[in-house]
């Protein structure tokens, strides 16, 4: 007897002892399992050109006995090896299991069994033993698998006639919350694989009860129709993607989802795609309506199933998505050249057309939402919104007609998400620009000083949350001719500056920015301020926001991260002016504190560090104390 590796019995003990309601689809998981292995030979036979296997010899089996309490899934697929009954049953292997252990570390809810294809091991939660009879393709030998799932299992030569693999599940004795029994009826198998595996493509066989049809005159004799078995096909056997979409109902396509591609929630939105021209593939896509748990990581991998003529091909083939809608989940089953290996899959010219149009039916499905269905596309926003203008930055702008109108951010105004195209045909008579401010949330860039005035003029400002988004527009450049403008930038457009003011002030604005030692580019008598006394702008390229997000990024404590040239803005009618200016005729070295406190107090409101947080409280009570 050996022992399961450490993970595996992890999942083994969860399944023995586990109280999931659902223990059903132990059924899907062994039948999936059959029908990748049939898939991997016919693989095999396509592209080793194996010519005594066709495809329609495939099949799958399930026999129950009712005496000896057992359930027998067979299929004549690939089978496993010795080695492979070894490696395969032994640990956990893949993919779907793989999940499962991930998400299963933090959780300890019996309902994520649901959640994942947790695959093989679920036969332990209605068998408490389990064989598994196999013989590989191309072997004479074949082996069986025995383990009461506990202690370990053993493996031992035995006799196979046929290629492929037997699972012979002996089921638990029933208790009083659970009747295993009920998986012995032929009725109860036959709605489990109508209900989780019907689109398998093989057909999934078994013995029904059938009766003989009576006569008009057996009838009136009152005699009992004699019942017979014949061997039935349970699925329709075509894939949810090649049937007829109005054959489909939304409730199929969710659960196929949810089924196949490890979520619990229906998606927000699936799309299909039909298409014959230079390449003909259909095309069954889900948009999630959550965020997958590591898709802000750089372990969430993108990817469609590729199948072509309804074989899958690989799992995850990244070439069919952008990396702007990576968070797109679905398959792709198209006539490709058959004898393509994985590994020139890239290569091809089919998948990067087949790419192509899947990037344009996803944004016009988009837009279409957008356009009719606002309330679900502000939650698709919340969720990929950040990957739409991550995909604006990274591609350098390459990617703007696909992306800009996808783009939405929260209106100051309106306090909701408006699209570009919403934010200009709202634009005010003499407006230039299109605005915004960079704080996490419209109230805060309503609050910066600059944003009053701009207000005042009927103006609206787009709220820029996150770091992202003033580099995804930097890459834009304009919107429809108009450009983007930060209203902590110096020249706002919205007044002249007052040149005679600023004239008259210069010698004491000389001696704030003299006092302020090059912390700033420039000192000025603002024309955009109204009630506050003083504000941070920029002049040129690099914005006080961008500043920050560069002085966040690796490598930027050497001092080498780009810097805003800062400009400190003084509101001239404010009442401090006047005390500064009194007390700078008084005393020209007071000016000194003054400026600390003017500079420092607009960082703060700018949202940067202040320099040094004792000095200015010291500097504020001092002047208090005065
Ligand atoms: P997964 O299907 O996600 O790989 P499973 O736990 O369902 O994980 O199965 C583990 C492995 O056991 C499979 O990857 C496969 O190699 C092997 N296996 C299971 N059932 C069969 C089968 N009927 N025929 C051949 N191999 C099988
Ligand atoms: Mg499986």
């Amino acid at each position: 007897m050996k022992s399961f590796k450490t993970e595996s019995k992890k999942i083994l003990d969860l399944m023995i002892n586990s109280i999931y309601t659902h223990k059903e689809i132990f059924l899907r998981e062994l039948i999936s399992n059959c029908s990748d292995a049939i898939d991997k030979l016919y693989y095999k036979s396509l592209t080793d050109n194996l010519s005594d296997i066709s495809r329609g010899d495939f099949h799958i089996d399930i026999k129950v006995d009712k005496e000896k309490r057992t359930i027998t899934v067979s299929d004549n697929g690939i089978g496993m090896t010795k080695d492979e009954l070894e490696n395969n049953l032994g640990v956990i292997a893949k993919s779907g299991s793989q999940d499962f252990k991930a998400n299963n570390e933090k959780n300890d809810d019996v309902n994520i069994i649901g959640q994942f294809g947790v695959g093989f091991y679920s036969a332990f939660m209605v068998a408490d033993k389990v064989e598994v009879y196999s013989k590989a393709f191309g072997s004479d030998e074949a082996n069986v698998w025995t383990s009461n799932g506990a202690e370990g299992y053993d493996i031992k030569p035995c006799e196979k006639a046929d290629r492929g693999t037997e699972i012979v599940l002996h089921l638990k004795k029933d208790t009083d919350d659970d009747k295993f029994s009920k998986f012995l009826e032929e009725y109860e198998i036959r709605s489990l694989v109508k209900k989780y595996s019907d689109y398998i493509r093989y057909p999934i066989k078994m013995d029904v009860t059938k009766y003989k049809e009576l006569t008009e005159e057996e009838r009136k004799e009152g005699k009992q129709a004699e019942s017979y078995k014949e061997e039935t096909t349970l699925n329709s056997m075509i894939p949810i993607w090649k049937k007829n979409k109005n054959e489909v109902t939304k409730e199929e396509y969710d659960s196929f989802y949810k089924d196949n591609f490890f979520d619990y929630d229906d998606p927000l939105k699936y799309i299909t795609i039909d298409t014959e021209g230079a390449v003909s593939y259909k095309a069954l896509l889900y948009i999630p309506s959550r965020v997958p748990y590591d898709y802000y990581s750089k372990n969430y991998e993108k990817g469609l199933k590729l199948y072509t003529d309804g074989v899958l091909i690989t799992d995850k083939c990244a070439e069919l998505l952008p990396d702007y809608f990576s968070f797109v989940k679905g398959l792709v089953d198209s006539e490709l050249t058959l004898n393509i290996s994985r590994e020139t899959i890239q290569q091809s010219r089919q998948i990067s057309l087949i790419e192509s149009n899947i990037e344009k039916k996803i944004k016009k499905e988009l837009l279409d939402m957008q356009k009719n269905d606002r309330e679900t596309y502000d939650k698709f926003f919340k969720n990929f919104g950040l990957q739409l203008k991550y995909g604006l930055y990274s591609g350098w702008g390459m990617n703007k007609d696909v992306l800009q109108d996808l783009i939405m951010f929260k209106s100051v105004k309106l306090g909701k998400y408006v699209t570009l195209k919403e934010y200009v045909d709202g634009f005010g008579a003499e407006q230039k620009y299109i605005y915004y401010g960079t704080a996490k949330t419209e109230s805060a860039v309503k609050a910066l000083p600059q944003s009053e005035k701009i207000l005042d003029l009927g103006y609206d400002i787009l709220c820029f949350a996150d770091d992202v988004d003033e580099f995804a527009v930097k890459m834009l450049g304009k919107y429809e001719e108009k450009e983007f403008k930060n209203i902590l930038d110096e020249d706002i457009g919205v007044s002249e500056a007052d040149e005679k003011k600023n004239e008259d002030e210069k010698e004491l604005l000389g001696a704030i920015n003299e006092a302020l030692g090059g912390k700033v580019s420039k000192v000025k008598i603002s024309s955009v301020l109204k009630s506050h006394p003083v504000c941070l702008s920029s002049e040129g390229d690099v914005s006080i926001e961008m500043e920050k997000v560069l002085s966040q990024m690796p490598g930027a404590e050497n001092g080498m991260a780009a810097k805003a040239n800062k400009v400190l803005e003084i509101n001239a009618d404010h009442p401090i002016y006047a005390k500064i200016k009194a007390a700078y005729e008084a005393d020209k070295e007071s000016v000194k504190t003054y400026a600390d406190v003017l500079y420092q107090t607009a960082r703060l409101v700018a949202g940067l560090p202040v320099e040094d947080a004792t000095a200015l409280t010291d500097e504020l009570f001092g002047l208090l104390a005065k």
